[in-house]
Order: C-alpha cells, then sequence, then structure tokens
C-alpha cells in the first residue's frame, strides 16, 4: 500500500534557532504559501533546549546570535540557555510558527523526482511512516547528533564508584554541592561548565589533554547598554549587531594575519587575571594559532576568578584510566572525584542522519559539493542552514533564509520548476567543508559534503562578503541550473 502523502509548498527540517528564522522569512515573504517544520523532539528550541548543564550559555554575543528580524533586547550580551530558548519560542509563536510546527517527527529520507519536480519526504511519528512531498526542502538539523555527544571510554571506568555524566544528557537531579568534581575537556562546554560548578561544588578540577585559548569579555557590554538608552533596544540592536560583526571580523583577520600578535595578547590578558606566579604556559597556551579552533570566550573572566579564588584547578595532562576514587593520570597524579564530567564533545552528523536520493540514485554527501555554503551539487530544490565558525551561526542562518527566498521568487518569475547547482569546472579542487582544527570536526568531516577552491563553491567566512553576495549578488549564476517541467534533455540556464 502505498502512503498518502500531505502537500506543502515549502518543507523545512528542525525547529531550532535556524528552522524557526527559516519559517519566519518564509512565511513573510509568501504568505500565500504552505509550509511545515518537521520536527524529530517533542519540543522546540533545538540546541538550546537539549542542553541543560550548568551554566549553559552562548559564547558569542546574542546581537549577532539573535535573529536580524528580532531584536535580542535582553541587557545581557552573553545569555543563558534558557533565555534563548525563550526568545526562540517568543519568535515562533508571536509570528504564529508554531501553528506549522509537527512536533515527534523525525525524517529518515527524502527523495526527489524531476519529472514530479517534488521532494517525496518520510518520517517516522510515534513509530508509523508518514510521507510528505514538497516543492523545496530546507533542512535546518544543525550538525550534530543528538542522540548522544562524542564519549571516548576511558580505561577502568566500570569500577568507578562516582557518578559519570555527559553534559548532554545532564541528570536533572544530579546533586553536586560539597563534592569532588572533575570536568574533562577544554571547549566551550567545559570552559561554561566549571566555573559555574565551582559555585557548589567543594572542587572542581579541569582536566584537559591540550589547552584552548580563553579570552574573557563583559558579561553586559557597556557600548550597547548606552546605545540603548539614547535609541531605544529596537533602534540600537543594528548598530550593535553591526558593531560586533565588525569587531568581531577584526580579530578573526588579525589572528589569521598576525597570530603572533594576538596570541601574546591573549597570554598578557590572562596574565592579569590568574594568581601570580601561575603556569599559563602549561594551562592555557595552546599549540595551534587563534583560530584554528573555536576560540572560547569567558564572560566577565569567571573561569579566572574561579581559579584565583582557589574553587577550580586546571591540570594538563592525559588521563590513564579511571580508578576506584577517581582519575589515574599518565603523569601518575591521582585526581580524586565523586562526580566526572565527561566534556567531550560532540559527534557531527550530516542533515540530521537522513538519506538523500536524486531519481532512484543514493546521494553519497562526500560525493557532493557545496553550492555557496548551502545547497549541494547534484541535489534540485535543496537547501541547508550550517552557520559560520568563527561567528554567530544566526549571521549565516538569515542570510541563507534571505536567499532561499529570492531562489523560489526566482523560480515563480520565470515559471522554472527545478533550480540545481552543477559544478562543471573541473579545476575546482576539493577542501573540507568545516575548514577547522577541532577534534570533533576532524573525527567526522569526511562523511560531509565537500567545499571547492573557487566561488561559489568556497568556504566562506566572513559574515560582509557572504552579505554581499547572498543578498544582491545573483541567483541565477553559472552554476545554477533552472529548468521547467516536464525537464527536456538540455535542461536550459536561465
Ligand atoms: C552547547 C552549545 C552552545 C553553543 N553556543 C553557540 C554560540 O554561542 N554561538 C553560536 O554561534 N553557536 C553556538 N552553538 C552552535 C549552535 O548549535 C547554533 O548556534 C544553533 O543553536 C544551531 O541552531 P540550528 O537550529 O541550526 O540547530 P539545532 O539547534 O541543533 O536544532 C536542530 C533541530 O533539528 C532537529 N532535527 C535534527 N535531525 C532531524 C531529523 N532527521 N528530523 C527532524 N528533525 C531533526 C533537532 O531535533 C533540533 O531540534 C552552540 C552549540 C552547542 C551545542
Amino acid at each position: 500500500m502505498t502512503l498518502a502523502a500531505e502537500h506543502v509548498d515549502v518543507l523545512i527540517v528542525g525547529a531550532g534557532l535556524s528552522g524557526i528564522g527559516a519559517a519566519y522569512q518564509i512565511q513573510k515573504a509568501f504568505p500565500d504559501r504552505t509550509y511545515t517544520i518537521l520536527e524529530a523532539r517533542d519540543t522546540i528550541g533545538g540546541t538550546w533546549d537539549l542542553f541543560r548543564y550548568p551554566g549553559v550559555r552562548s559564547d558569542s554575543d546574542m546581537h549577532t546570535l539573535g535573529y536580524r528580524f528580532r531584536p535580542w533586547t535582553d541587557a545581557r550580551a552573553i545569555a543563558d540557555g534558557p533565555s534563548i530558548l525563550r526568545y526562540i519560542r517568543d519568535t515562533a509563536a508571536e509570528a504564529g510558527i508554531d501553528q506549522h510546527i509537527r512536533l515527534g517527527h523525525r525524517v529518515t529520507r527524502a527523495e526527489w523526482s524531476t519529472v514530479d519536480a517534488r521532494w517525496t519526504v518520510d518520517a517516522v511519528h510515534d513509530n508509523q511512516p508518514v510521507r510528505f512531498t514538497t516543492r523545496f526542502l530546507y533542512v535546518c538539523t544543525g550538525y550534530y547528533r543528538y542522540e548522544g555527544g562524542y564519549a571516548p571510554q576511558f580505561p577502568g571506568v566500570e569500577r568507578f564508584r562516582g557518578v559519570v555524566v555527559h553534559p548532554q544528557h545532564w541528570p536533572e537531579d544530579l546533586d553536586y554541592a560539597g563534592k569532588r568534581v572533575v570536568v574533562i575537556g577544554s571547549g566551550a562546554t567545559a570552559v561554561t561548565l566549571v566555573p559555574a560548578m565551582a559555585r557548589r561544588a567543594a572542587h572542581v578540577t579541569m582536566v584537559q589533554r591540550s589547552p584552548t585559548y580563553i579570552l574573557s569579555l563583559p558579561r553586559r557590554d557597556p557600548l550597547a547598554d548606552r546605545l540603548r538608552r539614547v535609541l531605544g533596544p529596537r533602534r540600537a540592536y543594528p548598530i550593535i549587531r553591526w558593531k560586533n560583526v565588525l569587531m568581531a571580523t577584526a580579530v578573526y583577520r588579525l589572528s589569521r594575519r598576525r597570530p603572533n600578535l594576538v596570541r601574546s595578547f591573549i597570554r598578557r590578558a590572562a596574565i592579569r587575571q590568574l594568581p601570580p606566579g601561575y603556569d599559563v604556559d602549561t594551562h592555557f597556551r595552546p599549540r595551534y594559532q587563534p583560530w584554528d579552533q573555536r576560540l572560547c570566550l569567558i564572560p566577565d573572566g569567571d573561569l579566572f576568578n574561579a581559579i584565583r579564588e582557589g574553587r577550580v584547578s586546571v591540570v594538563t595532562d592525559q588521563i590513564a584510566e579511571f580508578t576506584e576514587d577517581g582519575l589515574r593520570l599518565q603523569s601518575g597524579e591521582e585526581l580524586p572525584a565523586d562526580v566526572v564530567v565527561s566534556a567531550t564533545g560532540l559527534q557531527l552528523l550530516a542533515f540530521g542522519g537522513m538519506q538523500l536520493a536524486v531519481d532512484g540514485r543514493e546521494v553519497s554527501l562526500p560525493e557532493t559539493m557545496a553550492y555557496k555554503g548551502m545547497m549541494l551539487s547534484g541535489v534540485p530544490n535543496f537547501a541547508y542552514t550550517i552557520g559560520y565558525t568563527n561567528a554567530s551561526w544566526t549571521l549565516k542562518a538569515d542570510l541563507v533564509a534571505g536567499y532561499v527566498v529570492r531562489l523560489l521568487r526566482h523560480l515563480d518569475a520565470h515559471g522554472y520548476d527545478q533550480c540545481v547547482p552543477s559544478n562543471d569546472d573541473a579545476s575546482v579542487s576539493e577542501r573540507p567543508l568545516l575548514d577547522f582544527q577541532a577534534g570533533y570536526v576532524l573525527r567526522s568531516v569526511a562523511e560531509f559534503p565537500r567545499a571547492g577552491s573557487r566561488p561559489p563553491w568556497q568556504l566562506s567566512m566572513s559574515y560582509p562578503r557572504d552579505l554581499v553576495k547572498l543578498r544582491y549578488g545573483r541567483v541565477d549564476d553559472d552554476a545554477m541550473r533552472f529548468s521547467r517541467q516536464p525537464v527536456t534533455a538540455n535542461a536550459h540556464q536561465s
């Protein structure tokens, strides 16, 4: 028996920050069109609902992590997870987007038919298969596996008498007050968790294999505060947003061009905030250059303050094994612990694990090339959101949504049914899609689509440059093929 399918003009997958932002722009541009968001979980918010560990917060400023179309009016530039979740939910409720969301719908497969000029999308709801068809598939599934983070198997973990937790599955009832806590890791999650847990724990030790660049920023932005007072929150928002974009872009560029200067600036700032005589070079001098991996921001120097106050210590060493009472390190040092938090990172997952096919042929993602960082070669009427790694995710998500709107308008204006990026230039060589040296990226980037050595296939890490290209550049460039249904043998270009 064939499954009855429900048809919508645009089908969005994922109701996180990106999916809600995408729906907002689609709905505003095409009030007469139908769209639906399929969301695997039973609630919206994605990342900002899933992660519940102590102190969970943004590590980029909310004026750029917030949507362009909806000002972030809270006085705090670095916000806690629950406030971000509220912001996403309020955006969905105020725009009526929540009426278009189907919760508990996990998309497993999507197949494009050129003859029908539509996608058939299969999902699972209540353990039952459900089917949708759509003219345009827009995937906003984030970049990691929701089921579980990366959890290396440390020897001897089974004999440890304490509790081991992973930040992605934080036990609601975990009581660590007065306990000895060890946090394994040195990324954004570890540097968030450590000072937050140190407020109640007896002591927190952060065990890292190698150091990360850590930079303190004020939780409240004094210039933003002043602008808000003078102009009011709504008018101040775009100005603050642009100030932050330009500052972040300048820091990133300086880090790439003059890495030693930036290294020395970050080192001196850390020395100023750490106790006198602290071994900064062992614990806070990374082996890589700034922005080879994401720079970790800490609000108001909270991690450094906790170290100064003796509530936190940092150990740079390798874990040899778990013992009954804690951890033994390769140096032979023993770290007693009641609670061990394994902040060892995420597992990347492309497009929420869904299988794509085009006209009966399965799409192998590593054989596709990413077009403008938002579509795939050979995959028609399909877009995805993967945000920046060197700036706020939403900056790119907003641009992608705007571009999808422009593309759909172009299809309408010319009576086209299909648009598909196609790379005919043999001189374009392949590059990794996520050009980032972090362990979690290196572990899985081979399973992702590739980027290319030249535009429009080249990975762009510059919001100002992308803004010009995606908001104002041509949608009918040489790499994009448009065609009508029924498709002729030689799909013609616009
Ligand atoms: C702890 C943490 C902190 C972060 N902090 C920042 C920050 O400060 N700044 C920044 O720029 N970025 C940050 N990021 C990156 C962050 O993920 C993005 O900022 C943003 O939240 C991503 O939004 P999204 O909607 O694209 O993806 P997600 O938030 O991951 O949402 C994706 C949604 O898609 C759903 N989904 C997935 N697969 C399927 C499927 N097959 N079928 C149906 N639904 C599916 C998921 O259930 C989820 O609801 C952080 C990430 C983490 C993990």
